[in-house]
């Protein structure tokens, strides 16, 4: 690498850093007044970054350094993102990035009105808007490729629709019968339990709790509050997450700050050789999406982790739960019932929420579809997945934060991350007696053997390359078909 080069890419991440900080603050209490401003700002210096990563100058680098076959692992990598990204958004117009961005940094307070008054008309607009734009890049960036694959590629490399086809297939193979013979079975657990109130500033030592059990480092994080959870990472040194508390429904939060916990393990240990550069995020969303999911689930909804954290769990939420067991707290958190919000789905039911979002991004995609017509899209789906039909659209299609940012390709991320945990879980067990550990609260071992195989690497390897050095195979939906056949049979027949 030269002097100048290395330069070139530490200003572009130093403006990527200082948008993603911007995101976070708008999520988390800037004031309303300034979106409009602050959305001007953050197209400007959007635009900068883009034009960076596209421009003739970076062209040069490129061609002039993968010339002198890089020896390091960590050079190879970084010329190999940059050129990935340079040839597939070099198509893209500068300015209609910055126009683009500057929408999509208004849209997110948009969205949040609408999901407040429940109002999918005073979203649509916006909507639709940022929806041209997608289609309008897609169509720069495509070639011979479809539309939506071009996203689909962006989150989980060259992952496409007849891949993800045939995987839904197989999963729903497997969860929808599950599902029926679940609701026939007769057992029903009590969850009377569930909706007992727990004041926020309990909820809020619940958090720090499970924070410290699992080991997320505050000296390099913060927890706070925003109306959609999510994980905004800066770079390993300072990883930001952020979960939402209502106060009847404490197990809520409970999850989402174990999902954005895992999240940000992932973003903390990853080796410190490519802090602050390029390559200090993850593979990918589905590898992401993977260890979130793993903590939240496969960790956080065992039995084993709720004995070990009961007593200081019940502790804290006082009197009022004495007479729930850890066997109970178990047993709810696994409860299988179709319901509306995704990030509040059992993990049974949950990728079927992740289906429908797939197909009305395939609509979408298609560009045959009417914006006004989207939310009753959205009900036809959850009632031929679901079985259920949402009352209004905050518990419909309104509930989401990502098309606000323009982020369609991303949901299939979650299914995929599901499937991943459970591969890379039947791998680990072989390694480590998981359900002991957890008992014994031990989640170190459980995080070092995560690190060692994923967290250390970031992006210095693609998707393919982990799960192939874990598992010997590539992705395969069956070990996540077989992981919920067994637990929920465990738990309901
Ligand atoms: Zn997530």
């Amino acid at each position: 690498m030269t002097e100048e080069f290395n330069l070139y890419l530490e200003k572009m991440n130093a403006i990527n850093m200082a948008l993603n900080i911007m995101y976070f603050d708008r999520a988390t209490g800037a004031p309303k007044g300034g979106v409009k401003s602050s959305s001007k700002f953050y197209g400007i210096l959007s635009a900068e970054s883009f034009g960076m990563s596209v421009s003739d100058e970076m062209a040069g680098f490129l061609k002039q350094l993968e010339k002198e076959n890089q020896p390091g692992e960590i050079d190879k990598a970084v010329l190999r993102i940059c050129r990935k990204d340079y040839e597939s958004f070099r198509k893209i117009p500068v300015e209609e990035m910055r126009e683009y961005k500057e929408l999509e940094a208004g849209a997110q307070a948009i969205w949040e009105k609408a999901k407040e008054a429940s109002d999918y008309s005073y979203f649509a607009p916006a909507l639709e808007k940022l929806i041209e734009f997608k289609i309008r890049f897609a169509d720069y960036r495509r070639g011979a490729k479809d539309r939506y694959d071009v996203y689909l590629s962006d989150y989980e490399e060259g992952m496409d629709q007849e891949t993800l086809d045939a995987f839904f297939a197989q999963l729903k193979k497997t969860i929808v019968p599950l599902v029926k013979e679940i609701g026939k079975s007769g057992r029903r657990i009590d969850e009377s339990f569930l909706s007992r109130p727990v004041p926020i500033q309990r909820q809020r030592e619940i958090s720090s709790l499970l924070i410290k059990r699992l080991g997320f480092d505050l000296n390099r994080g913060v927890l706070r509050e925003s109306v959609h959870p999510f994980t905004c990472d800066i770079g390993q040194n300072d990883v930001r997450i952020t979960t939402n508390y209502h106060e009847n429904a404490f197990l809520s939060s409970f999850y989402s700050v174990l999902h954005e916990v895992g999240h940000a393990l992932y973003e903390q240990n990853k080796i410190e050789e490519i802090a602050d550069t390029i390559l200090d995020k993850g593979a990918s969303t589905g590898i992401h999406e993977s260890q979130s999911r793993f903590y939240e689930n496969i960790v956080g909804r065992s039995l084993e982790f709720w004995e070990s954290i009961y007593d200081d769990a019940i502790a804290i939420l006082g009197e009022d739960f004495k007479d729930v067991s850890a066997k109970a707290l178990f047993e709810v958190s696994n409860i299988v019932k179709p319901s509306f919000i995704r990030i509040e789905a059992d993990e049974l039911t949950y990728s079927l929420h992740v289906m429908v979002r797939y197909e009305i991004e395939k609509l979408i995609m298609s560009g045959n579809y009417s914006i006004n017509e989207l939310p009753k899209e959205w009900n036809r789906k959850m009632e031929e997945y679901l079985g259920i039909t949402p009352r209004n659209d905050a518990e419909g299609i309104l509930q989401d934060v990502h098309w606000s940012g323009g982020s369609f390709g991303y949901f299939p991320s979650y299914a995929i991350g599901n499937a991943y945990s459970a591969q890379i879980f039947s791998c680990m067990k072989k390694d480590i007696p998981f359900y002991k550990k957890i008992r014994q609260g031990d989640i170190a071992s459980i995080q070092n053997w995560l690190s060692e195989k994923i967290h250390r690497h970031g992006c210095l390897k693609t998707p393919e390359e982990l799960i192939m050095n874990i598992a010997g195979e590539k992705l395969n939906a069956s070990h996540y078909a077989k992981y919920l056949e067994d637990k929920f049979s465990a738990i309901y027949f």
